[in-house]
């Protein structure tokens, strides 16, 4: 089931505890493959995949800098800049870890930066940037590139660097991408079952920040076109958390699940543990409420164009 083929992954999701394809033989032809990231906290160098990580740059290529100072806005009390803002580094993706990218031809590295603040243009949320590149190419790399800004920047849009380790699960569509007939009778199947499994939160769509497969939506679905008119594909997603309340139950990683802590709680007047998932905020950002990133693109067009969209609760 879990084929690797950019090495072994150091986590694993585990079986789940029901088989929906068995139980909704529509879903099984509607099942996906997804590269769950994993990231956890670690020091990647800039040769390596990672989230929040140095990034393979060129010495002789200039850093990107944010000057769209008009659609900057801030929730939090931070001084907005009036000098152009460094990009910080998001996620940085070689072929050989996740060949499943759409790379561009000659191309063998993704890198995704973001401006750290709210932009008003794609609904309060970090302006992305997506580049790919040949890293053969790049024989003098830039050493050390410009630090974040804090004073000017969001501190919850600057991710802490991380590694990744690359795992493909199978997964269902979320339930909103499924036709109406079918929402229904698996929603009768959740009534009906003498089971606490829920298909969104436990059965469906991967939480976490992932590249392929399904979106695990937190608003109704969005389906984007590119300019020429095709159906965007969903290439990555970028997580506030890896997993909620609900989907760690089914989500968390076989090796984290001794590490996860309880502690006594209270909900509506009766005493329960809440669990401590462990790195369910590993590069510790927050995007909006809880929120994800989600980037499109088309693999039809040569340019690959993306385009982003943000939901939160
Ligand atoms: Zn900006
Ligand atoms: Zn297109």
């Amino acid at each position: 089931m879990n084929k690797n083929s950019g090495g072994a992954s150091r986590l694993t999701t585990p079986p789940k505890p029901l088989d929906m394809g068995q139980t909704f033989s529509e879903l099984a032809e509607m099942a996906r493959t997804t590269v769950r990231l994993h990231p956890r906290r670690g020091t990647p160098g800039r040769k390596e995949s990672s989230m929040g990580g140095p990034l393979l740059w060129p010495r002789d290529e200039q850093w990107p800098r944010c000057t769209q100072f008009d659609q900057h806005g801030s929730y939090s009390d931070i001084d907005l800049p009036t000098d152009p803002l460094p990009l910080v580094p998001v996620l940085q993706i070689f072929a050989r870890d996740v060949p499943e990218l759409p790379f561009p031809q000659d191309t063998d590295l993704c890198q995704v930066l973001w401006c750290p603040l709210d932009h008003d243009y794609v609904g309060a949320a970090p302006a992305v940037t997506v580049l790919w590149r040949d890293s053969s190419s790049i024989t003098d790399p830039l050493l050390e590139h410009p630090p974040a800004d804090p004073p000017h920047s969001e501190d919850e849009y600057i991710p802490h660097p991380c590694v990744l380790s690359p795992e493909r699960v199978a997964e269902f569509p979320d339930p909103r991408d499924l036709p109406w007939d079918l929402q229904q009778r698996i929603q009768q199947w959740e009534n009906e079952a003498r089971h606490d499994w829920s298909y969104f939160y436990h059965l469906s769509a991967a939480p976490g920040t992932k590249v392929g497969g399904w979106v695990s939506w937190i608003q109704d679905p969005i389906w984007l076109t590119c300019e020429a008119g095709h159906e965007l594909e969903h290439m990555l997603t970028i997580a506030s958390w890896e997993s909620d309340g609900q989907s760690w139950k089914t989500w968390t990683p076989v090796e984290d699940r001794g590490r996860i802590g309880w502690h006594p709680g209270n909900v509506n007047g009766h005493s329960v543990q809440i669990p401590l998932v462990p790195d369910q905020r590993p590069a510790d950002i927050m995007i909006g409420d809880a929120g994800s990133m989600y980037v499109f693109t088309c693999t039809r067009c040569d340019h690959r164009p993306t385009l982003t969209l943000m939901q939160c609760s």
